[in-house]
């Protein structure tokens, strides 16, 4: 086994959180996902980005315990969905998960996205904490107007928020507003999604050229320069490999100059102020039948 991938970045509680991580959103096939998960073990990955929505906490948990890995090395992430936020729900939609991953603790709890009762939802993120049955508390796809009403309720604030972000999408002013108040921001879609043509982009590929990496690797190499945790994901091992090779190199200031002309101010994901969206996925299946 090589070195594992362990640069991290020091959460405001200390918690060490790895820069890479691999993520398994729509990996929806058992033993495929099993067979990623070993690989990225064994490429040196101990940071796995879930989600209940994901439907493959339990498939997640058999990849980690025959990669032979233990629990303590591993940095793991979990997300209560829309429709199990609210105080009391909540607490119970994190023991289900842990119950699915096979843990007694997660090492990062998010709030998957800001649906009607994440302030309610965040005490409850907050008192699962302070048991110490998570090590590290955050959120995801907040916008600043989420963060600034959660700092209004006098509790602990997110220590790190999960967003869409790429170069197309850099999130500027959010990431600007993260950094001032202390919040790590960790990056979804790093790679767009495979749903842009980001790779062609000829900024990209000349500097690919220059640095003799790939455009994936250029563009995971942009998020670590400035900052972000990132969870690119891929059931192939040869790309889980590619990305982790990331960190041999770094862009020059002028290098991140020009990847600015890329950004086009235009997200592929979901708006996290599409109200309707949030309203719709908060009502449990068994009240829609
Ligand atoms: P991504 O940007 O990681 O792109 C994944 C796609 O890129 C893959 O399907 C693959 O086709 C391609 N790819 C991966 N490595 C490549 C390489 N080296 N070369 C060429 N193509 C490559 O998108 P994602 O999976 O949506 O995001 C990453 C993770 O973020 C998810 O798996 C999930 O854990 C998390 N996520 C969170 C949210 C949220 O709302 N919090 C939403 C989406 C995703």
């Amino acid at each position: 086994m090589v070195q594992p991938l362990t640069e991290s970045i020091a959460l405001y509680n200390g918690v060490e959180i790895p820069k890479l991580g691999l993520g398994v959103f729509l990996m929806k096939d058992e033993d495929e996902l099993v067979e990623a998960v070993k690989a990225a073990v064994e490429i040196g990955y101990r940071h796995f980005d879930t989600a209940k929505i994901y439907g493959n906490e339990e498939y997640l948990a058999r990849g980690l315990k025959e990669s032979g890995i233990s629990r303590e090395e591993i940095f793991l992430t979990s997300k209560v969905w829309n429709y199990d936020q609210g105080y009391e729900q909540t607490k119970l939609a994190f023991q289900e998960t842990l119950d699915r991953l096979d843990t007694d603790y997660l090492d990062l709890y998010l709030i998957h996205w800001a649906a009607p009762k994440y302030v309610e939802t965040w005490r409850a993120l907050v008192e699962l904490y302070e048991e110490g049955r998570v090590k590290a508390i955050g959120v995801s796809n907040f916008q600043i107007h989420h963060l600034e009403e959660l700092k209004k309720q006098e509790l602990m604030q997110p220590m790190i928020n999960q967003i869409e972000t790429h170069p197309e999408f850099p999130q500027n002013e959010l990431h600007e507003y993260m950094e001032e108040n202390g919040i790590i921001h960790e990056a979804w879609g790093p790679l767009g999604q495979g749903k842009t043509d980001l790779f062609n982009q000829p900024v990209i590929v000349e500097l690919a050229a220059k640095y003799s990496k790939s455009p994936a690797q250029i563009i995971l190499r942009w998020h670590l320069e400035r900052g972000e945790v990132i969870i690119p994901k891929s059931v192939h091992a040869n790309r889980i490999k590619e990305n982790s090779e990331v960190f041999d190199f770094s862009l020059t200031a002028e290098e991140m100059e020009q990847m600015k002309s890329l950004d086009t101010g235009v997200r592929y994901g979901s708006d996290p102020d599409d109200q309707e969206r949030l309203e719709q996925s908060s009502i449990r299946p068994e009240e829609t039948k």
